[in-house]
C-alpha cells in the first residue's frame, strides 16, 4: 500500500462514525452540505422549467437553514447528524414538487443523504434516512396525486428505496472493513516506528562502543610500545656472546621469549598503524617504484618460510614496469600478501609472484595453489582481526590485521584489493596500480 493510500486510509478511520455524532462534524461537513444544497438549487433552472416559486423560495430558506446547522455542527453534533440529511431530503422533495412531481427527475437527489451517511454514520442513522426517504416518495403520491405524482410512481418509489438502502449497505461495509484495516495499518506502523527508533538508538551504541574499543586498542598499543622496545633490549643484551656464556636450556628459554617479544611488537606496530590511518590519512611518498625489483625483494624475505615447506616461488615479472607508488608501503603490501601465500599452502605447492600491465594500468597478483577461502568468508577478508576457517582450524599463527592494513595502503594508492579464491584450489590476490 502506498503512503498516500495509506494516509486517506487512515483519515477514514479517525471518522468513527459513533465518535463523530459525539464530537466533530465529519471532515469538510460544511462544504459537502454548500455543494448538495447549490447543486440541488442550481439544477431547478436547467434546463429551465415550469415552477413554483413559492416552494423554491421555501427550498432556498430550506437549504440556507442546513448551512447554518452545518456551521454550527461543533456545538450541536448529534442533532446535526441526523438533521441535516432528513433537511436534504425535505428540500430535495421541495424542489421535486416546485419542478412538477414525479417526472421531474429530482428523485435522484435523495440519494445524497444515504451516501452521505452511509459513509460518515452508523446503521440506525442510515436506516433513518432510508425510511425519511421512502417517505418523502409515498406522501405526495398519497396526498397530491394526480398527474404529477401517478400511482405508478410507488413501484418506482419501492425501487429506489431499495437500491438506496443497498447501495448505502455496501458502501457502509466497504467503510468499515476499511477502518478496520486502517486501524490495523496504524498498529503496525506504530510498533514499526517503535523498533525502528529502538534499533536507531541501538546502533547509535553500538558506533559509541566501536569508537572506545578503537581510542582503547590504540592507547593500549602505544602503552604497551615502550615496555616491549624495552623486554626486546633486555633480551637481546641477555643472548649475547659477549654478556657470558649460557647454558643450552636458559638460552632455549630466552630464544623462546624473544620470538613471543617479536610477534608482540609486530602486533602492536600493526595496531598502531591502523589506529594512526584512523585519525590522519595516510601520508605517502610516492615516486616511480619498479615492479619487479619489489617481486624480488618481498621473494627473498618470504624465502627461508618458504623453503622450510618446500613450496616453489615463482616469479614472473616485467622488468621494464614500473608503477607510481610509496615504496616502503608497497613493499609491506607485497610481503604481506606473499607471506599469507606460504602461510596458507601445504607442503611441496607454489607461489607464483607475477607482474604484467594492462593498458595504462600495472597488475601485480599473488597465487598460490593453498588452501583457498570460502566464498561465504571473502566478503569479511580485509575487515580488522578477521580469520578465516582455513586459519582457525589448522591453527595457522596471525592476528587478522595484515590484509586490513593491506587494503588501507592500496586504498591510499586509489586501488583495492581484490580476490579470486576456491576452497582447496589455492587463491589469487590482486592490486592495480597506475604506470609511471
Ligand atoms: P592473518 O594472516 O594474520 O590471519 P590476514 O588479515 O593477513 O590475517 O588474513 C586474514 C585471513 O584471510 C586469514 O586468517 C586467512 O583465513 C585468509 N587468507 C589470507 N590470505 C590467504 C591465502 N593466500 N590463502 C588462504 N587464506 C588466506
Amino acid at each position: 500500500m502506498t503512503a498516500s493510500t495509506a494516509e486517506f486510509v487512515a483519515r477514514i478511520a479517525r471518522t468513527r462514525p459513533s465518535a463523530r455524532a459525539e464530537s466533530q462534524p465529519p471532515d469538510h461537513a460544511v462544504s459537502f452540505t454548500l455543494i448538495a444544497v447549490v447543486v440541488a438549487w442550481a439544477l431547478v433552472f436547467v434546463p429551465l422549467t415550469r415552477l413554483d416559486y413559492r416552494e423554491v423560495s421555501a427550498a432556498a430558506i430550506l437549504g440556507a437553514a442546513l448551512l447554518g446547522l452545518a456551521l454550527f455542527w461543533p456545538q450541536v453534533p448529534r442533532f446535526a447528524t441526523l438533521a441535516i440529511p432528513l433537511g436534504y431530503i425535505a428540500l430535495a422533495a421541495l424542489l421535486r414538487d416546485a419542478a412538477g412531481g414525479g417526472s421531474s427527475g429530482f428523485g435522484g437527489l435523495f440519494l445524497l443523504p444515504v451516501l452521505w451517511l452511509a459513509l460518515t454514520a452508523g446503521r440506525r442513522e442510515l436506516a433513518v434516512v432510508l425510511v425519511a426517504m421512502a417517505t418523502a416518495q409515498l406522501v405526495p403520491l398519497a396526498f397530491i396525486g394526480g398527474s404529477a405524482y401517478p400511482d405508478s410512481g410507488s413501484r418506482g418509489a419501492f425501487v429506489f428505496t431499495t437500491i438506496a438502502a443497498i447501495t448505502g449497505l455496501m458502501v457502509q461495509r466497504l467503510t468499515d472493513d476499511t477502518r478496520r484495516r486502517a486501524v490495523l495499518l496504524q498498529e503496525q506502523t506504530d510498533s514499526l516506528t517503535h523498533v525502528s527508533a529502538q534499533l536507531a538508538a541501538k546502533n547509535e551504541r553500538l558506533l559509541e562502543l566501536d569508537r572506545l574499543k578503537d581510542e582503547f586498542v590504540a592507547t593500549a598499543s602505544h602503552e604497551l610500545r615502550t615496555p616491549l622496545t624495552s623486554l626486546s633490549g633486555y633480551l637481546e643484551m641477555s643472548l649475547d656472546p659477549a654478556e657470558g656464556p649460557l647454558s643450552p636450556t636458559r638460552e632455549n628459554h630466552l630464544r623462546i621469549a624473544q620470538r613471543n617479544a617479536d610477534r608482540l611488537t609486530v602486533l602492536v606496530n600493526q595496531l598502531l598503524f591502523l589506529a594512526r590511518a584512523d585519525s590522519h590519512p595516510l601520508a605517502l611518498d610516492m615516486q616511480p617504484v619498479a615492479l619487479a625489483e619489489i617481486l624480488d625483494e618481498a621473494a627473498e624475505t618470504a624465502r627461508p618460510a618458504a623453503d622450510a615447506k618446500s613450496i616453489t616461488l615463482q616469479i614472473v615479472g616485467d622488468p621494464l614496469l614500473e608503477v607510481l607508488a610509496d615504496r616502503p608501503q608497497l613493499v609491506r603490501v607485497v610481503d604481506n600478501l606473499v607471506a599469507n601465500a606460504v602461510k596458507f599452502t601445504p607442503d611441496g605447492g607454489t607461489v607464483r609472484l607475477a607482474a604484467r600491465h594492462e593498458a595504462d594500468i600495472a597488475i601485480l597478483e599473488v597465487t598460490d595453489t593453498g588452501l583457498g577461502i570460502p566464498h561465504s568468508e571473502q566478503p569479511d577478508l580485509f575487515n580488522r582481526f578477521f580469520r578465516g576457517t582455513n586459519a582457525i582450524e589448522k591453527a595457522i599463527p596471525g592476528s587478522g590485521l595484515g590484509l586490513a592494513i593491506s587494503q588501507v595502503i592500496a586504498e591510499a594508492h586509489h586501488s583495492t584489493i581484490r580476490v579470486e579464491s576456491t576452497a582447496g584450489a589455492g587463491s589469487t590476490f590482486r592490486l592495480a596500480l597506475p604506470l609511471t
